[in-house]
């Protein structure tokens, strides 16, 4: 059975990057019929953020990606599903590597290891593979020694000479190795536990995957550097590794690496523009995945979460680098803004929203019905619901008529048009107003129609005149027209 995790770290807000992490696994669990996991990967205390475990909570629900397993009420068989609660958990493991002599407890101090570090960057070519595995000489008296009185210690996973190539289901076979520099021999022996006997993330994630029984991790492109240590660590258990898919990384147009701590698009400041959660996820899934032909003829670009747990497979990932291209994203806004307003109760739940909105800047006697109304003629024209405060204001308060110069028309002209609409409108259709006037005057169409839509709204363009004048009703249409006249 299908078995994936989306395993944050509570670093940060969730963001655009992580979004895309969490919805391919989602999507190949539903789509597979298997089980999407969360798990909170907090074991790196000095990294922990207040308040950011809530916001990926808050963000996924916001988002309907629904867990199966996972902490924050849900449990399931294999938990706790944070970390930090199973710290017995990873020390029954580490004790097993001690044991069979997979790992090895190194009492070097701080100083010494950087010292290493400095010496190891300096050779040529430099490694990043620092240690000398002084420890691994250590008798057992010497160990117990240092245990007695508590020198403190990490410990070190005795890593193969070389590691193990391994499959990556979208970048096929891959052998990646630490640079080591054959003169100074020095080891890559990744600490799995930190002297505050916390794992750390290597080990931690290790250990998590295989007791949750997670079947497939899909990840960014950054892990790939730590995948093989994590398969030394399986191989050390006599575990089996995961499948792995290492997707792409995120970057914007201009092919800068889109970065977390710069505050990059967090999911939930999304959700405060205005962002709507379709948008957002019809958006991050296509960075990276891309349907094939047959299924974008008919519905273009635009997919719920529904349809694409119905159509997402791991065979349409892309391998180039994603770039986010935030026009698409309000492209998408504005489709499923629309989408939204079209149906009774998206309407009514979204005039709601900004009523209160509309009460703070156009005064307590905005009613619901009348927003309601405007929302409803002006679909099609707005990205954003909060868009609507500003472009829709010519519905609750006078226009202003200072540009009026910029329509270019000459001013006998604009005035016997606004005369003529004036004095008919009452018992007259504006469509048919617009005909007559222009065949007895011949005055151009266009003309007549940039006048008359410039007294009712001012120089914001958008809704039909004729709808336009039916929420304003004739009596404050013609005060419009009059006051343009002036
Ligand atoms: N905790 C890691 C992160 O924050 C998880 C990486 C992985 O999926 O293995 O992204």
């Amino acid at each position: 059975p299908v078995r994936t995790r989306f395993a944050p770290s509570p670093t940060g807000s969730l963001h655009l990057g992580s979004l895309r992490t969490a919805l391919y696994n989602y999507l190949l669990a539903r789509n597979t019929g298997g089980q999407f996991i969360l798990r909170i990967e907090d074991t790196d205390q000095k990294r922990l953020v207040k308040g950011a475990e809530e916001n990926i909570y808050s963000s996924l629900k916001w988002l309907g990606l629904q867990f199966d397993e996972g902490p924050n009420g849900i449990n399931g068989p294999y938990g706790p599903y944070k970390q930090s609660e199973r710290s017995s958990i990873y020390q029954k493991y580490i004790n097993e590597l001690l044991d069979n002599g997979k790992a090895y407890r190194c009492f070097c101090s701080k100083e010494r290891l950087t010292g290493l570090k400095e010496s190891a960057q300096k050779l040529k070519p430099p490694t990043t593979a620092s240690y000398d595995r002084k420890c691994t000489n250590l008798t057992k008296s010497q160990i117990e020694e240092n245990l007695k009185n508590k020198v403190p210690y990490t410990v070190r996973l005795l890593s193969p000479d070389l590691y193990p190539a391994f499959e990556d289901l979208l970048h096929g076979k891959l052998n990646i190795q630490p640079q080591y520099n054959s003169i100074d021999r020095r080891f890559d022996d990744p600490v799995l536990m930190k002297s505050d006997n916390l794992p750390t993330y290597h080990f931690a994630n290790v250990v998590d995957d295989h007791l949750m029984k997670i079947s497939h991790v899909i990840r960014g492109e950054e892990w790939l550097p730590s995948t093989p240590k994590h398969i030394a660590i399986y191989e050390a258990f006599g575990w089996k590794p995961p499948k792995y898919i290492h997707i792409p990384l995120l970057t914007t147009l201009n092919d800068k690496k889109l970065s977390k701590r710069k505050g990059s698009a967090s999911i939930l400041q999304l959700k405060e523009d205005g962002v709507l959660p379709e948008a957002l996820i019809n958006f991050s899934v296509l960075f990276g995945w891309c349907p094939p032909r047959e299924l974008t003829s008919t519905n273009h670009e635009c997919f719920t979460l529904r349809e694409f747990e119905n159509i997402f497979d791991l065979r349409y990932l892309t391998k180039g680098n994603a770039k986010v291209d935030e026009k698409k994203l309000w492209f998408f806004n504005k489709h499923y803004l629309t989408k939204r307003l079209e149906s009774d109760n998206g309407l009514t739940e979204l005039a709601l929203q900004v009523l209160p909105l509309f009460k703070e800047k156009f005064g307590s006697s905005v009613t619901i019905e009348r927003l309601t109304k405007v929302l409803d003629i002006s679909k099609g024209n707005l990205t954003t619901i909060f868009e609507s405060i500003s472009k829709l204001d010519y519905f609750f308060e006078k226009p202003l008529y200072e540009k009026y110069q910029e329509l270019a028309i000459d001013n006998t002209e604009m005035k016997t048009i606004l005369d003529y609409i004036y004095t008919n409108l009452e018992e007259s259709n504006i469509m048919m107003l617009i005909n007559t006037l222009h065949s007895e005057s011949m005055i151009p169409k266009k003309n007549i129609f940039k006048t008359v839509r410039f007294a009712l709204s001012g120089p914001k363009s958008g809704a039909k005149i004729h709808d336009i004048i039916t929420i304003l009703g004739k009596i404050e249409s013609k005060l419009r027209i009059q006051d343009l006249a002036k």
